[in-house]
C-alpha cells in the first residue's frame, strides 16, 4: 500500500507541471477566521487549493460540528459548513483533509472571542456628517508601499487615472484635520486589493475582498485606523462591492462552478438602468441584462442568486465589520445584484448588529425610484430591501441646478423644495444621505462657477435640511474637478497631502484668503451642527419658494431653526408674517454664522446670494 502510495507520489511528481498533478494543499481558506459567539451559529469555509476535494475534512473541537461538506465542479474546492455552537470557546482548531485514515494537509484555523464594546457597531445617523475622500487621493503617509511586489500597476502620479500613492497611514495623520473640520465620520472609497493593470487606485475591481490592498496599508493598519478613528470620536464606514469583483480575484480561471460568476456568449454590458429593477413595467429582457450584465470588462459581475456565492459576499461583510469594527457600510451600485439577496444580506447583517447602517449607492434621478430600495417602504411588488439608508441623488441634481439658474415656477431655488415636496414617497425621508457632489460627480466648486457665495448657500442647505450631510474631500478647500475632463479630474490630490507639496492645505497657512473663508464656514456650521439637535432631527417645514428665497424651520422639542436661503443677485427685504405658524412663540433669534441678534421677527434683510441661519428664542 505505501509502496503503491509513493509511487503514485513519483508519477505525480514527474508531471507537476500539469495542474492535475498539482500536490494537494491549501492555498487559502475564506473567511480566514471567524468568532465563536455570533448570533448566527453558522460558517461556510471555502476552502481553495488543488485538487483538495480529493479529500475529506475532518474537524475535532468541541462544540464545531462539520455538518456538510459542499463539493462543486472544480476539484480544487471544498466548501465547509460548519455549524459553532455557543458552547465554543475561542482557540485554535485543526482542519484535517484526509485520504482514508491519513492526514493529507492539515490547516490550523481560529476562532476569536468578539470584542463586547458596545462602542462598536453604532451604526450613524442624523447627527453625523459623512466626509467621503478617495484614499489613493487624499495623502501618502507611507512612500514606501507606493510601489508593492506583486501589485501590477505602478505608482504614477502624473497619470489622472494611475495610482498616486495615498494611503491609510495619509488618512490617519490627517483625522486630526477631520474633526477640527467637524465631520463625524469618514467614508473612504474602497481599501481591498485592487490588482488590475489599470485604474487600480479607485479600487471598484477589488481582486481580495479579504485584504487591504498593500498600497494602502495592511489589514491591521486599517483596523488600527478604525480605533484611532474612534478615539477621536470619528466613525468609519467601509465602501463594499457585492456586485462584481476584478477579473483577477484570486479564482480567475479556476472558478468554483460555472455559474459562479454570471455568463453570457460574449462579453455583454449591463444597460446601467436600475430603474428596471423597480420598474412594473420592465421586459425580462431589459432586466436580465440591467442585473446579470458586467459593469466593465475588468469586473466580473458575481451571481449572487448561487448560495455559494451569496454565503461568501454576506460573511465577508460580517468578517470586516466585526474585524475591523466598523460602524457602517456604504453598499457601491445597490440596484446592481440580485435584490433578493441583498434583503438576505441587510437582514443578516440587522441579526448580528441591531444598530448598524447600510447606505446604497441608489443612483436615480427621481425620488420614487430611490424610495424602492429604503427599508420599510411600501412597494406594489412587496419588496421590501431591509437596507436602511439610502443616497438622495434626486436631491443632489437639484442641487446642481437650482443656485444656477434665475427663480421660477419649477426652477432656481423651487427646484430643492419640489425635491423635497417628494418626500411622502420615502418610509422615513430622514434616513437619506444627502450630497452636492461625490466622486462620480463635477465638484460643486466647479457646478458653481467658483461662486464662493452659491457654495455656502449650498452648504448651508445641506447642513440644515433634512437627512444625513456627506461632504466629498477637498469641498471644503473648493478644490474644482469636472467630469467632462474625466474622472480624474473629480479626484485629484489633496494639496499638502505628498511629500513635497508646495502648499499645504490641511494648515490655514496653506489656504488662500478665499479657501480659508470657506473652509472656516465649514467648520463653523458643521461645528455648531454637532451641537443643534433641530437640524439634526426636526421636523422640517418649508414655504414655497417666493421672489428666489427658500424659506424652511427645522422644529425639534420645542427648540427650532429657521433657514432663508436668498438666491438673487441682489439684497432682499423677507416679510415674515408668512411664516406665523412656525415662527409662534418665538420673539427673536440669533444669526448663527454671523453672531447677529435679531430683535424682531416681522422682516429680514438678506444680502444678495446668502444664506441666514437663525436659531429662534422665546
Ligand atoms: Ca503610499
Amino acid at each position: 500500500m505505501r509502496v503503491k502510495t509513493l509511487l503514485i507520489t513519483f508519477l505525480l511528481s514527474l508531471g507537476s507541471t500539469f495542474s492535475y498533478a498539482q500536490k494537494i494543499n491549501v492555498k487559502r481558506v475564506d473567511p480566514p477566521s471567524w468568532w465563536t459567539d455570533m448570533h448566527d451559529h453558522n460558517l461556510q469555509l471555502l476552502v481553495y487549493g488543488p485538487r483538495i476535494s480529493e479529500t475529506h475534512p475532518v474537524i475535532n473541537y468541541r462544540g464545531v460540528q462539520l455538518k456538510q461538506t459542499i463539493h462543486v465542479k472544480s476539484p480544487d474546492y471544498l466548501f465547509l459548513d460548519l455549524v459553532i455552537s455557543s458552547a465554543t470557546q475561542p482557540g485554535t482548531f485543526i482542519i484535517h483533509f484526509k485520504k482514508g485514515k491519513r492526514d493529507v494537509v492539515q490547516y490550523t484555523y481560529t476562532l476569536n472571542k468578539r470584542e463586547n464594546n458596545p462602542k462598536l457597531h453604532q451604526g450613524f445617523d442624523n447627527s453625523d456628517v459623512i466626509y467621503l475622500l478617495m484614499p489613493d487621493r487624499f495623502a501618502n503617509g507611507d512612500t514606501t508601499n507606493d510601489n508593492m511586489p506583486g501589485m501590477l500597476e505602478k505608482a504614477n502620479i502624473k497619470n489622472p487615472n494611475g495610482r498616486h500613492g495615498g494611503d491609510i497611514k495619509g488618512i490617519e495623520e490627517h483625522l486630526g484635520y477631520l474633526k477640527n473640520l467637524g465631520v463625524t465620520a469618514i467614508w473612504s472609497t474602497p481599501l481591498m486589493e485592487d490588482n488590475m493593470p489599470k485604474y487600480s487606485y479607485h479600487g471598484y475591481a477589488q481582486t481580495d475582498y479579504y485584504k487591504v490592498d498593500p498600497r494602502f496599508g495592511t489589514n491591521r493598519d486599517y483596523r488600527n485606523l478604525v480605533q484611532e478613528a474612534h478615539k477621536k470620536g470619528l466613525k468609519v464606514i467601509q465602501d463594499m462591492v457585492f456586485n462584481h469583483c476584478g477579473t483577477n480575484y484570486f479564482w480567475k480561471g479556476d472558478l468554483p462552478t460555472t455559474d459562479w460568476y454570471n455568463r453570457w456568449p460574449k462579453f455583454t454590458r449591463s444597460n446601467y438602468h436600475g430603474g428596471v429593477v423597480s420598474d412594473p413595467h420592465a421586459s425580462q429582457y431589459d432586466y436580465h441584462h440591467m442585473v446579470a450584465g458586467w459593469f466593465d470588462t475588468s469586473m466580473a459581475d458575481l451571481n449572487q442568486d448561487n448560495p455559494l456565492v451569496a454565503n461568501y459576499l454576506i460573511q465577508n461583510s460580517i468578517w470586516w465589520i466585526e474585524y475591523a469594527g466598523l460602524d457602517g457600510i456604504r453598499q457601491d451600485t445597490y440596484p446592481y445584484p440580485y435584490k433578493d439577496f441583498m434583503a438576505n444580506w441587510m437582514q443578516r447583517v440587522l441579526q448580528e448588529y441591531p444598530h448598524f447602517n447600510v447606505i446604497g449607492e441608489t443612483w436615480f434621478s427621481y425620488p420614487a425610484t430611490v424610495a424602492y430600495w429604503l427599508e420599510n417602504n411600501r412597494n406594489a411588488d412587496g419588496y421590501h430591501s431591509h437596507l436602511t439608508n439610502v443616497f438622495d441623488f434626486p436631491l443632489m441634481m437639484a442641487i446642481n441646478k437650482a443656485f444656477n439658474e434665475k427663480p421660477g415656477w419649477d426652477t432656481g431655488l423651487a427646484r430643492l423644495y419640489e425635491v423635497l415636496s417628494q418626500d411622502f414617497v420615502y418610509s422615513d425621508p430622514m434616513k437619506l444621505g444627502i450630497f452636492a457632489g461625490n466622486h462620480d460627480s463635477n465638484r460643486i466648486f466647479s457646478t458653481l462657477h467658483e461662486n464662493l457665495k452659491k457654495w455656502k448657500m449650498v452648504m448651508a442647505f445641506l447642513m440644515t435640511t433634512r437627512g444625513i450631510p456627506e461632504i466629498y474631500y477637498g469641498t471644503e478647500i473648493l478644490m474644482t474637478g469636472e467630469k467632462s475632463k474625466g474622472d480624474g479630474n473629480l479626484r485629484k490630490d489633496f494639496p499638502g497631502g505628498w511629500p513635497g507639496d508646495k502648499l499645504n492645505a490641511f494648515t490655514p497657512q496653506g489656504r488662500t484668503a478665499e479657501q480659508n473663508d470657506a473652509f472656516n464656514y465649514l467648520q463653523k456650521l458643521l461645528n455648531w451642527r454637532k451641537s443643534n439637535k433641530a437640524v439634526q432631527y426636526g421636523k422640517l417645514t418649508h414655504y414655497i419658494v417666493e421672489n428666489g428665497v427658500y424659506v424652511y424651520f427645522r422644529t425639534y422639542k420645542g427648540k427650532k431653526v429657521m433657514v432663508l436661503l436668498n438666491n438673487n443677485d441682489k439684497s432682499v427685504t423677507v416679510n415674515l408674517t408668512r411664516f406665523a405658524e412656525d415662527l409662534k412663540g418665538f420673539t427673536k433669534g440669533k444669526a448663527v454664522m454671523t453672531g447677529k441678534i435679531l430683535s424682531q421677527l416681522n422682516s429680514l434683510t438678506l444680502p444678495a446670494k446668502s444664506p441666514m441661519i437663525v436659531e429662534l428664542k422665546k
